[in-house]
């Protein structure tokens, strides 16, 4: 997702341009082009470019529970800044000492591209594990019979011997400072 911001680089500090965006991004390394709507805002800082951006994209996943096809809506809040890498009016080298490794850059043409901010929201945007819905019963543990749909006799009461003896211990009381 890439936008042009040579003019706006050439404005002074807090001008800004805000867009509708409905465009095609790549989710995740290799992955095909996924739409994304939303909006984003870009800000003129001292320093460069500061995006605000909320989009919104659907991901065709697995129900974590009942391992059913499903969508997912994803949300994502981008905040960051870009840094130029050259002087807009001069072309020259720009240095930020100050900078670090995982600060976004407009690169030499003044193309800031927000795809790898994308990537990296969405990274932590999308469920861990998704599910089709709240309610959702998932597969019988025993015969793997969907419970949404059918019911089982299965004894499905968990007794996992890991937890028996923590389970005589009762929490310490809190800590008092007078
Ligand atoms: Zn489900
Ligand atoms: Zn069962």
């Amino acid at each position: 997702m890439y936008f042009n911001v040579s003019q706006l680089l050439k404005e002074m500090g807090g001008a800004f341009r805000t867009y509708d965006v409905n465009d095609f991004a790549s989710l995740v390394d290799g992955a095909p082009m996924t739409p994304i709507s939303g909006v984003v805002k870009m800000m003129r800082t001292d320093a460069g470019i500061w995006v605000s951006a909320q989009l919104t994209t659907y991901v065709d996943c697995e129900c974590s529970r009942c391992v059913a096809d499903m969508e997912q809506f994803v949300r994502m809040e981008i905040e960051e800044e870009y840094l130029p890498e050259v002087d807009v009016n001069t072309g020259a080298r720009l240095n930020f000492p100050d900078a670090m490794a995982e600060n976004f850059y407009i690169d030499q043409t003044h193309m800031l591209d927000m795809s790898e901010a994308i990537r990296q929201y969405f990274g932590f945007s999308m469920p861990f594990k998704p599910v089709c819905s709240d309610e959702c019963k998932g597969l019988c543990l025993t015969c793997g019979a969907d419970l949404n749909d059918t019911s089982c006799s299965c004894d499905n009461v968990i007794r996992d011997p890991r937890w028996g003896p923590l389970l005589a211990f009762a929490l310490p009381n809190e800590p008092h400072y007078n």
